[in-house]
């Protein structure tokens, strides 16, 4: 028997440990199944190169709860340790390795940037144990070992009857972490941390349903098998030229097995050179709603589950989809501010970038159809990211497209040559008229029409912002809603355009509508249009409306909300009823012919509310019956 000091100035580590890693105790079984898994493969990598002779079988990794004993056994078929080896890598490498790493964090880890992820290593079985043992045999000739320690720098060391070869870790759960020995909770950290790890993790026994027996004689029996909780080799670890399709539809559910909609394409990370990352992103059906996500993307370190935060790694607009990412080369505990100035982190978020724009793009040259039809889905994302990254956003100009409100897709390019001959101003910029909402707009939207005009339907939140940008972008375009300034008013058209009533005429119908009307917050604008287009229409000044959307979805830059809301009210001075009002020698009756296609022009702004509204009721149905 031997027993000793190990050789730190710390003199007892464990409440250290404790201390500083109060947050994420359960980490310590990630910790030590990693160390499990390690053991292993550098057997099978033994065994390969005849180092570590004989059949090794199909080494697991057992954990086991005992509830009575407060213990938790953590049992591989690895490699295991000599006596002298465990003196080596625990006393001192391990050790030192954790006096190194309380040394190192002991400031940041007061950081709540932190990411949970601190390489403790085996001492993190202190945060959880008051005692901790293990019993050791390694593949090589040698005798068992069998460590106790503390956690204080003492520890004993003595000889062991152990057969097989590997290593148990045994933990003597401390009073306050009581919360490890429930099984449920061990269960749902080994599926949080280790569902993906290559070295097959048993927990217990499950019960299984299997067929028994043939034709008439087949009957459901009940049998236990060994619960094996990880998949040993996710699809992200192969090679793309040896999955299909529903390998990767398959993997979306093992990863997400509550989510029902199926994604709508995917994109296989693979990269080793300047830095090492694997990884599939997938492109979930997205709302234009920024939904609370919770299925979010999933970063592993060499097949471990480290977060699903991911901000700072990802650029932002890619937090919307879904998936994994592999790669050691993410420091993980630093600040989140720091993560984002590193090197490689930059890179990452750069090549992450590339590789999907490259997607967009092949997905729209190879099957455009296909790509317009998913086109609702995705937009939101490309929104972001033409907002957000300039990288993406000079790929994106490519495939980028705008729907028209007939369901017509087109890029950039191929809209301005649709309408440069027929929308522009005077100036010569290009008007380029889009809707919000179909059938809010309708009214609108068909005037435009009825003039061969195109129109766009654009209509996710973020769109002020979004036209801002390609007008800022391209000097020979303007962005207009068909509810905003009057179309006559923005569009050049052939002919002259003088007004059909005289100054007189039309200071008499300006008074009798202000009169009238008495709301300030119309300005009222003639216009001469078609006999037959609609005599009152309503308009909200492209500006401020723009402004008002980009306050609310843009983090009040603009500090517009507040403004009141200013219309125009444009009076069509061809039209015949205006002809009428005019004419009309009957005060009573003019009054109520403007009341009335004032309202009607509120109400097809959707602006006509409350007592204002219930009055037109009445007195609609008062004009159609018998007087
Ligand atoms: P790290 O795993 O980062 O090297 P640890 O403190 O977790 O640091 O472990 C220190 C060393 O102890 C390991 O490098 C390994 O040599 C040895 N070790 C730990 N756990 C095991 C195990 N289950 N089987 C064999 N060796 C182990």
């Amino acid at each position: 028997m031997a027993s000793g000091k190990i050789n730190v100035s710390v003199e007892n580590i464990f409440p250290l440990i404790k201390k500083f890693l109060y947050s994420d105790h359960e980490i310590f079984l990630r910790e030590l199944i990693s160390n499990a898994t390690d053991a292993t493969i550098k057997l099978k990598h033994l065994n390969n190169i005849g180092e570590a002779k004989g059949d090794i079988g199909d080494p697991k990794i057992i954990v086991k709860v005992d509830k009575e004993g407060k213990k938790i056994h953590i049992i591989d078929q690895g490699i295991g340790m000599t006596a002298e080896e465990v003196e080596k890598y625990i006393n001192q490498v391990a050790f030192s390795g954790a006096e190194e790493f309380l040394e190192k964090y002991k400031d940041s880890a007061k950081d709540a940037g932190i990411i949970g992820h601190f390489g403790l290593g085996f001492y993190s079985a202190f945060m959880v144990a008051h005692q901790v043992e293990i019993i050791t045999k390694s593949y090589k000739d040698e005798p068992a070992a069998h460590w106790l320690c503390d956690g204080s720098p003492e520890f004993n060391l003595l000889p062991s009857t152990k057969n097989e070869r590997g290593t148990e870790i045994i933990l003597h759960i401390a009073e306050d972490s009581e919360e490890f020995l429930d099984d449920y909770r061990i269960e749902e950290l080994l599926k949080k941390y280790n569902r993906f790890m290559p070295i097959p993790i048993q927990f217990g026994m499950k019960k299984e349903m299997i067929k028994v027996g043939e034709g008439e004689e087949a009957k459901d029996e009940e049998i236990e098998v060994e619960n094996i909780i990880n998949i040993t080799n996710p699809a992200w670890t192969k090679s793309p030229s040896d999955l299909k399709d529903e390998d990767y539809q398959d993997f979306y559910r093992q990863l997400y097995p509550m989510q029902f909609e199926s994604p709508l394409f995917h994109i296989h990370l693979n990269v080793d050179y300047p830095f090492n990352l694997t990884g599939i992103l997938y492109f979930p059906k997205l709302s234009n709603e920024i939904q609370l996500q919770k299925d979010k993307i999933q970063l592993f370190q060499n097949q471990v589950f480290v977060t699903d935060n991911v901000e700072g790694i990802v650029p932002e607009f890619l937090t919307m989809l879904k998936g994994v990412i592999d790669s050691p080369d993410i420091p993980l505990n630093v600040s989140r501010s720091y993560l984002q100035a590193d090197g490689n982190v930059k890179k990452i978020s750069n090549y992450i970038t590339k590789k999907v724009s490259d997607k967009l793009k092949s997905l729209f040259t190879e099957n455009r159809t296909d790509f317009e039809n998913k086109w609702n889905d995705i937009k939101i994302v490309l929104e972001y990211g033409m907002l957000s990254e300039p990288k993406f956003y000079e790929k994106a100009t490519d495939f980028f497209l705008f729907p028209t409100v007939e369901n017509q897709y087109l890029t950039l390019q191929e809209l301005k040559d649709k309408i440069k001959e027929n929308q522009t101003d005077k100036n010569n910029k290009i008007i380029v008229l889009y809707a919000a909402n179909k059938e809010a707009q309708h009214t609108y939207i068909s005037q435009a029409q009825e003039k061969g005009y195109v129109v766009l339907l654009l209509d996710s939140p973020i769109v002020a912002h979004l036209v801002q940008k390609f007008e800022s972008d391209h000097n020979d375009l303007q962005f207009v809603r068909v509810d905003s300034d009057h179309i006559d008013n923005l569009i050049k058209k052939g002919e002259d355009e003088k007004n059909n009533l005289s100054e007189e005429e039309q200071n008499l119908l300006k008074e009798n509508i202000e009169t009238a009307i008495a709301d300030k917050s119309f300005n009222i604008q003639f216009q001469q249009m078609d006999e037959n287009a609609i005599p009152f229409i309503i308009t909200k000044p492209e500006f401020m409306r723009r402004m008002k959307e980009m306050s609310a979805y843009g983090g009040g830059m603009f500090g517009m909300g507040n403004m009141p809301d200013m219309y125009n009210l444009v009076v069509n001075t061809k039209s015949k009823l205006v002809q009428q009002i005019l004419k009309n020698e009957n005060k009573e009756s003019q009054v109520l012919q403007i009341k009335q296609a004032l309202d009607i022009a509120k109400l097809s702004q959707n602006l006509l509310k409350g007592e204002d509204l219930t009055n037109f009721v009445k007195r609609s149905f008062e004009l159609i019956g018998d007087k």
